[in-house]
Parts: C-alpha cells; sequence; structure tokens
C-alpha cells in the first residue's frame, strides 16, 4: 500500500512539472545534472521481434522523447557527458545509452539519430560480435518463439540436474502466476547453477531445430557495423565478453570478463573506449572488484541500472540510468532530468524509483 501511494504521487507531481511548465523553473534552479536513458532494442525490427516489452522501444517513441529533451537539454554521449559535467557551467546533459548491440541500433536507431543531429552510446558484448554466439538469456526467448513456457519447463525438468529449479519454475505456471516467464528467467539467472543452466539450454535449444550464428546475425551487430555506428557519432562502450553476472565471478574471472571485453572493442575500433555497462546492471549484479577491475581495465566510467540522475559527485564506477522501454512515460523521464526528484527528496520525499 506504502508503495502503492508513492507510485501515485510520484506520477502525480511528475505530471504536475511536466503540463505546467514548472520542469523548466526546477531545471533552472537545480544544480546541472546528467541523465543517462538505458535502452536496449528499437523495433520494428526483426531483432526485437522475439523479445519482451521490457527490453524495446518503439523507435517513433525513442524519437519524440530524445527530440523533447534536444530542444530543452545538452544532448551527448555518456563518455560525453561525464566529461562535460566535470565542467562548470551549461545546461543539464542527457545521454541515450543501449546495452548489448543490437543490429537494430545501427539499421533503425542510427538513421532516427542521423536525423536529429544527436549522438548515443552503445555497449556491446564482445563474444556476440567476435563469435556470433549469443548468451544464455537469447537463446531462452528464441525458445519460446517454438514451444509454450509450460511446454519448456517441463523439458527443462526432465534434462536438469537441480530438481529445485524446475519444481519453482513448475509452480509458477500450476499456479497460474503473474509473468512465469519472468519468474522462470529469473530463477534460472540467479538461483540455478550457471553450467547446468547453460547445458540444459542448449540441448532445448539444438532439440528445436536453433541455430546460434543465425540467432546471433539476426539479433547483435558486426563488428562492421558498429565501425559504421562509430562513424556515425555513436560511441560505443564495453559491456564484457559473455554478458556474465560479475558479481558470481571470482576476481580474476571479472578482469578477464571486462578487460577481454575491452581489448576486443579496442582491437576492432582502434579507439580510446572510455565507458562501461555492467551486464544485468543492478546492484547485486556486480561489486567492489567489478569497479575495480573496469578502472584497470581502461574504463574511465560505468553505468549501473540504477534509477536516478548523475552529478559531478557522483561515483564514476556507479552512475545511474534511467530506463526505457515501451511503457516509458515521457513526465517521469523530465521529472528526473530536470531535477524534480532530486528537489523533493530535498524535503524527505523520495519519488525517485
Ligand atoms: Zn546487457
Amino acid at each position: 500500500m506504502k508503495h502503492k501511494l508513492k507510485m501515485t504521487v510520484r506520477e502525480l507531481y511528475a505530471r504536475l512539472l511536466f503540463h505546467t511548465g514548472l520542469h523548466a523553473v526546477v531545471n533552472a534552479v537545480m544544480p546541472r545534472r546528467l541523465t543517462i536513458l538505458a535502452g536496449h532494442c528499437v523495433s520494428p525490427s526483426p531483432s526485437s521481434e522475439h523479445l519482451p516489452a521490457e527490453m524495446k522501444i518503439d523507435v517513433a517513441k525513442l524519437e519524440s522523447i530524445l527530440g523533447w529533451f534536444k530542444s530543452r537539454y545538452s544532448m551527448c554521449t555518456v563518455g560525453e557527458g561525464v566529461t562535460e559535467l566535470a565542467k562548470s557551467n551549461g545546461k543539464s546533459l542527457v545521454a541515450l545509452s543501449m546495452d548489448d548491440g543490437y543490429r537494430d541500433n545501427h539499421r533503425v536507431m542510427q538513421p532516427m539519430l542521423q536525423k536529429l543531429g544527436i549522438g548515443a552510446t552503445v555497449f556491446l558484448e564482445a563474444r556476440a560480435l567476435d563469435e556470433r554466439r549469443v548468451n544464455w538469456s537469447h537463446k531462452f526467448f528464441w525458445i519460446l518463439t517454438k514451444v509454450s513456457i509450460a511446454d519448456f519447463i517441463h523439458r527443462y525438468g526432465e534434462l536438469c540436474k537441480d530438481e529445485r529449479t524446475y519444481h519453482v519454475a513448475n509452480q509458477y505456471v500450476t499456479e497460474g502466476r503473474d509473468d512465469p516467464v519472468y519468474q522462470f528467467k529469473r530463477l534460472l539467472k540467479y538461483e540455478t547453477d550457471p553450467h547446468d543452466r547453460d547445458r540444459v539450454i542448449d540441448l532445448v535449444f539444438a532439440e528445436l531445430g536453433g541455430d546460434e550464428t543465425k540467432l546471433a546475425d539476426l539479433l547483435y551487430v558486426t563488428w562492421d557495423e558498429a565501425r559504421a555506428m562509430q562513424a556515425a557519432g555513436i560511441e560505443l562502450g564495453g559491456h564484457t565478453i559473455s554478458h556474465a553476472i560479475l558479481s558470481k565471478l571470482s576476481p580474476d574471472e571479472q578482469a578477464r570478463e571486462i578487460g577481454g571485453g575491452r581489448d576486443a572493442l579496442v582491437k576492432q575500433l582502434g579507439r580510446e573506449i572510455p565507458t562501461f555497462a555492467y551486464p544485468w546492471g543492478r546492484r547485486w549484479d556486480f561489486d567492489e572488484h567489478s569497479e575495480a577491475a573496469a578502472l584497470r581495465a581502461g574504463f574511465k566510467t560505468a553505468v549501473t541500472m540504477h534509477a536516478g540522475t548523475n552529478r559531478p559527485d557522483t561515483k564514476p564506477t556507479r552512475l545511474h540510468r534511467l530506463a526505457i522501454d515501451e511503457n516509458a512515460k515521457l513526465h517521469l523521464l523530465v521529472a528526473e532530468a530536470c531535477g524534480g526528484f532530486a528537489l523533493a527528496a530535498k524535503f524527505g520525499l523520495k519519488l525517485s524509483e
């Protein structure tokens, strides 16, 4: 109930700021900030078709959000934004970032950005480009284009060594719980042995005729396309080799994932790569070893998936971002970007997500 009340107040406050024009007043009085939007895929596109709504945003919707900000804020890449924020004066900054390196970023988003005349940052999962391999979550979503979630869980249970995962997942379906796809994915992500999960998903993927190279070609840009994005003003950043949950790895393994991903980018793109995004990006997905490894690898900044905006004193390895997807609401993004939620927090009202 408390949460529901908070969400209602948050919604009303954001609408008030947005529709009365008060956001401009707040933006003028609040200290300058960098807002980083975070998305994955742009639709309509073949690469985003079978992915869930929280992983994609319609290109026209994204264009209207960026267009709104462009006329009022300084648009930048993540790297430019951090550098610019350290300077004393100027408008507040807004950067668009997209994770993983989906092909639609090049084919659909890049022309839209060029039309608007703005850049963005795309974080690349190096193995997908180097070896045309996809991480387990993409095989998971692909499998669900072939069989129902109930059938998938049933087959998973027959093949896996971890009976608990099967039983919990099966309950989601038999008890008719909300969003069993999300719940099963969460279970596979955090609560099962990753080697067993990968083995079973590989088996089911193969049984259903899955072709990993073909799926990688559908989903991810090639290095040539990455270079084309770079030439069009898109900054490319690191996102590890294989999109592993860093906090589950040893410090050495983390260093290999983060540093190896950066080496691949430097080799292929031949430029300074200042920015990094933690895979999955929640605070339990990375730890202090990940932060240290990112800096040691040569990254200057690292972005998370924790909501909020950034000020010059925000820790450079814990930059905040605002997720954008099909359900993104401009008034909520604006309330964050103008400093509206930061202002409310000064009065003890925590409205940021
Ligand atoms: Zn990612």
